[in-house]
């Protein structure tokens, strides 16, 4: 490491500057953290998710089969698990946010949740909807007239804008999607399609949002979903805990002293993972064990954990560049809403390279038939973090975990990817195969 860097920041991880694929625990990790004192409650958006079914359900086809609830399919993955590590105790599932349906990525939970309170302020401010009123309201055309003064807009490297941009939309609210330049061109492409607006920005994914967040307050019309700083979106995500705790329940899977659940999040600005563990940690206190996974280039929730700082500090800050293909975690600085709340919650991050997790979504595919985008991939070694890596078994001795590892639940987050058209999938398979052959 850069002596100098080193010295500034005395609690990074050794290669971590080199881009070093590496397991850091968390030395503020507090198992007793539960988060259950948090001003902020899941309950409210699992609320809002039930009152708002019967109109998610009118609006979105696709989601009639499912009654309106946003959900998606908790799988063991085997097969897989044979070809990364095929001795390793424990069951190993994927959680598939690739499959949620309308947006095709984790980002549904939290921008369907914003909007759709968003859209019940609007409607009970303009009078159009009354407090306890069955919310299909907001699709009759007196609401839906009021909805259509509102704009509403995002800064996103591309699933936040899609998730965005498609239930505003459905909803009848004008949608701008701010992106960086370099964001992928299929996504800009499938937005514009479905009607939404796209803005370019030069710069990172934070100049992008800087810039859709200055356009916004100058509009009153104008609703700004902030990624770096929402709570309505954070609750969303938090409200999949719930969700899972029904399917591993369904699944015959404890989560106790006995059974302890481990689960492994891509993270890029902390919402999405931040959010869904601290609705587990609500739920399962200390028998959850939470991992967060960041490209090697990008690791931002772990440099401003590691850092310990009171002030922001970005990966740019410690010579990285925040390049990575995974383009759903190419972020250089952690929300400031989240990296707080998960620095007694959170067990540790792994930082995974480039070929590593184009490898395993190809193999992912080849073993299990379940395509998925690279940024959804990164989590796959999760369990071989904890269970192969010295730091992943001083974690499972340091908290007496390691004798019950055969009754372990691996659940690993895959967040996105049935919305990747068919060549994009072709160009990432073919990289992912020769990654795989070539290791
Ligand atoms: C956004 C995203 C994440 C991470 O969510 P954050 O809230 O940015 O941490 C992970 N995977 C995919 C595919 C995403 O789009």
């Amino acid at each position: 490491m850069n002596a100098d860097i080193a010295a500034r920041h005395p609690g990074l991880p050794e290669g971590l500057t080199q881009r070093r694929p590496l397991l850091w625990l968390n030395p503020g990790y507090d198992p007793q953290a539960d988060g259950r004192d948090g001003r902020l409650d899941p309950a409210v958006a699992e609320a809002r998710f039930d009152r708002c079914a019967g109109l998610l359900e009118q609006v979105f086809p696709e989601l009639e089969s499912a009654g309106g609830r946003l959900s998606s399919p908790l799988t063991p993955i085997p097969r897989l698990r044979d070809a990364l590590a095929p001795t390793s105790p424990g069951l190993w599932m994927l959680k598939r946010d690739d499959a949620l349906p309308v947006a095709g990525s984790v980002k549904a939970r939290g921008g369907f949740h914003e909007i759709l309170s968003l859209a019940e302020r609007i409607g009970l401010e303009a009078g159009v909807l009354r407090d306890d009123a069955d919310r299909r309201a907001l699709a009759e055309p007196p609401a839906r007239a009021v909805l259509g003064r509102h704009a509403v807009a995002v800064g996103s490297t591309g699933n936040l804008g899609l998730s965005i941009g498609l239930i505003g939309a459905g909803l009848g609210l004008r949608a701008v999607v701010h992106m960086s330049a370099d964001a992928k061109e299929w996504k800009k492409q499938r937005l514009r399609a479905r009607g939404i607006a796209v803005v370019e920005h030069a710069g990172d994914y934070a100049a992008a949002v800087a810039a859709g967040r200055a356009i916004a307050q100058a509009d009153p019309w104008m609703h700004f979903v902030d990624d770096e700083q929402s709570e309505s979106l954070f609750l969303g995500y938090a409200a999949a805990a719930r969700e899972l705790q029904a399917q591993l329940g369904a699944a015959g899977r404890p989560v106790d002293a006995e059974h302890p659940l481990f689960v492994y999040l891509p993270c890029g600005v902390g919402g999405a993972p931040g959010g869904i563990l601290y609705g587990l940690k609500r739920l399962f206190g200390a028998h959850v064990h939470g991992f967060f996974v960041e490209p090697t280039g990008s690791p931002c929730m772990l440099v401003q954990l590691a850092c310990g700082a009171d002030r922001p500090v970005s990966v740019y800050d410690v010579g990285l560049d925040n390049r990575t293909e995974a383009d759903g975690l190419a972020v250089g600085q952690a929300s400031p809403l989240v990296a707080p709340l998960m620095a007694s919650l959170l067990s540790g991050v792994f930082t995974v390279g480039e070929d590593t997790f184009y490898a395993d979504a190809w193999r992912l595919e080849d073993r299990e038939g379940i395509y998925v985008e690279p940024s959804a991939a990164t989590g796959l070694r999760g369990p071989l973090q904890v269970l192969d890596t010295p730091q992943g078994q001083a974690y499972l001795e340091r908290h007496g975990l390691a004798a019950v590892m055969g009754g372990a639940t691996h659940v690993i987050w895959s967040t996105g990817g049935s919305l990747v058209p068919e060549d994009i999938r072709q160009g990432f398979r073919q990289r992912g195969r020769r990654a795989a052959e070539a290791a």
